[in-house]
C-alpha cells in the first residue's frame, strides 16, 4: 500500500497549483484526473486570451495551462490520468480513494478540486445532429482558424455563447447569434462589442432543423423558428452553446460526508477546510463568503488547502510555507535557471 500525504482529486487550475504548493511543502503528492489531459475547464477555451491573471501578460489559455502543468511538475507529483474518483472512505485514520475502475489509492489528506462536477455540453436535440459533429457542428472552439472567413451561426445567449461570438468576430466573415429568449443574457460589454461589430442577433428564435449539403457531410443551412415563423439561414459552421450537463463527480461514505451547498458544491469552513477534518477543497468546488470564482481565486484556495493539509498531518508544522525567493527548495533550481541564456535576457 503506497500512502500519500495528499491526494488531489481534479487536475484543473486548483488541483495543479495545489500540487505545486504541496511539493513546496515537502508533501508526497498525487493528482487524480478523470480526463486524459490536465487543465480542467480551461481546456474548453484554449484559444481565449486571459488578461486577468496577476503578473502575466495577456496569454492564450492553452499556454497558460501548459505553464500551470510545468509548475505543478516542479516537485514531481504522481499523476494518474483517465482515472475517475468515485468514492472516498476513511479506514483506520487513512482516506481510501476508490476509482471507477476499482483501483484503490491511500492518502492522509484529500484536496477536492473537482470544479463544479463533471461537465458535458448539452447537445442539440435534433435527429441526426451528431453526424455533423465531425464536420461543422461544434460544442466548443478548439481553434479559431477553422472559422476563418466563414459564416458562423452561434446558438445561445449566455456568457459562453456571447464570449465565443465576440472571439469569432476577429476571424469569421459573418457571425449570427440566435437565442430563444427576448434578451441576451451575457455581460453587457460583450453584447455591446457584438453589436458594434455588426453581428446579426436574432432573438426569440430556436434551431429547428439542420439541412445538409448534397453529400450529407456538412450542415449547409439551418431552419430557425422565430415567433411562429420558419426561416432558412445559409451557414458554414454552427456553434452550439446551450450550457452543460453536470454529473456529481464523487461521493463520500456516510461517516465522512462534507457539508454541501448543493449537489455540486462543498461548504467551506474557513481556510478551505470542509466540515470533515482532513478533507479540504480548492477552486470552484468550494463555496464560502467572498469567494473569488476566478483562476486567481483557485490559487489562494490551493495555498490554504495545502497549508491546512500540512497542519492536519503535523499540527506542529509551520502554518505557512517560506516564500519562494527565500525558500531552499528553489536554490538548485534557480542555479540551473541562471545558466539559461533566455532567463537572464
Ligand atoms: C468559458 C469560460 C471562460 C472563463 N474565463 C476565465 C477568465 O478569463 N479568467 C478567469 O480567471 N477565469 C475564467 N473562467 C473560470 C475558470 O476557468 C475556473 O474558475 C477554473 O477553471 C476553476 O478551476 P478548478 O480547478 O476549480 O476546476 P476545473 O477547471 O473545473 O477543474 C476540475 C477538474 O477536476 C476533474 N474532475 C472532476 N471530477 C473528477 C473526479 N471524480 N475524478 C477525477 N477528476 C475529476 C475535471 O475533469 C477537471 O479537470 C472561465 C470559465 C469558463 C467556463
Amino acid at each position: 500500500m503506497e500512502l500519500f500525504d495528499v491526494t488531489i482529486v481534479g487536475g484543473g487550475p486548483a488541483g495543479l497549483y495545489s500540487a505545486f504548493y504541496s511539493g513546496l511543502r515537502n508533501m508526497k503528492t498525487k493528482i487524480i484526473e478523470v480526463q486524459s489531459v490536465l487543465g480542467g475547464k480551461v481546456n474548453t477555451y484554449p484559444e481565449k486570451v486571459l488578461w486577468d491573471v496577476g503578473g502575466l501578460p495577456p496569454i492564450k489559455a492553452q499556454l497558460f495551462v501548459q505553464n500551470l502543468i510545468n509548475q505543478a511538475n516542479a516537485f514531481l507529483p504522481t499523476i494518474c490520468l483517465n482515472t475517475k474518483v468515485e468514492q472516498v472512505k476513511k479506514q483506520g485514520g487513512i482516506f481510501v480513494i476508490i476509482t471507477e475502475s476499482g483501483e484503490v489509492h491511500y492518502s492522509k489528506t484529500i484536496i477536492v478540486a473537482v470544479g463544479g462536477g463533471i461537465l458535458s455540453p448539452i447537445k442539440l436535440d435534433i435527429k441526426g445532429a451528431e453526424t455533423y459533429e465531425i464536420t461543422n457542428l461544434h460544442y466548443t472552439i478548439l481553434g479559431l482558424e477553422c472559422f476563418r472567413n466563414k459564416k458562423v451561426l452561434v446558438s445561445g445567449g449566455g456568457n459562453g455563447a456571447i464570449d465565443w461570438a465576440v472571439e469569432l468576430l476577429s476571424v469569421a466573415k459573418e457571425v449570427v447569434v440566435i437565442y430563444r429568449k427576448e434578451q441576451l443574457n451575457a455581460h453587457e460589454s460583450q453584447v455591446e462589442k457584438l453589436k458594434e461589430h455588426g453581428a446579426q442577433i436574432i432573438l426569440n428564435a430556436e434551431l429547428q432543423t439542420l439541412v445538409s449539403n448534397e453529400n450529407k457531410t456538412d450542415i449547409e443551412q439551418v431552419i430557425i423558428s422565430q415567433n411562429g415563423e420558419n426561416n432558412q439561414i445559409q451557414v458554414d459552421e454552427v456553434l452550439i452553446c446551450h450550457g452543460y450537463n453536470r454529473e456529481v463527480s464523487l461521493t463520500f461514505s456516510d461517516d465522512i460526508q462534507p457539508l454541501r451547498k448543493s449537489d455540486y458544491y462543498l461548504v467551506g469552513q474557513g481556510q478551505c477546510k470542509t466540515s470533515v477534518p482532513g478533507i479540504f477543497g480548492a477552486g470552484d468546488i468550494i463555496s464560502y463568503d467572498d469567494k473569488v470564482g476566478l483562476l486567481i481565486g483557485t490559487f489562494q484556495d490551493a495555498v490554504l488547502a495545502v497549508n491546512n493539509a500540512k497542519m492536519y498531518i503535523d499540527p506542529q508544522a509551520d502554518p505557512y510555507a517560506m516564500v519562494s525567493s527565500h525558500n531552499d527548495k528553489f536554490k538548485e533550481k534557480n542555479k540551473a535557471l541562471f545558466k539559461e541564456v533566455h532567463f537572464n535576457a
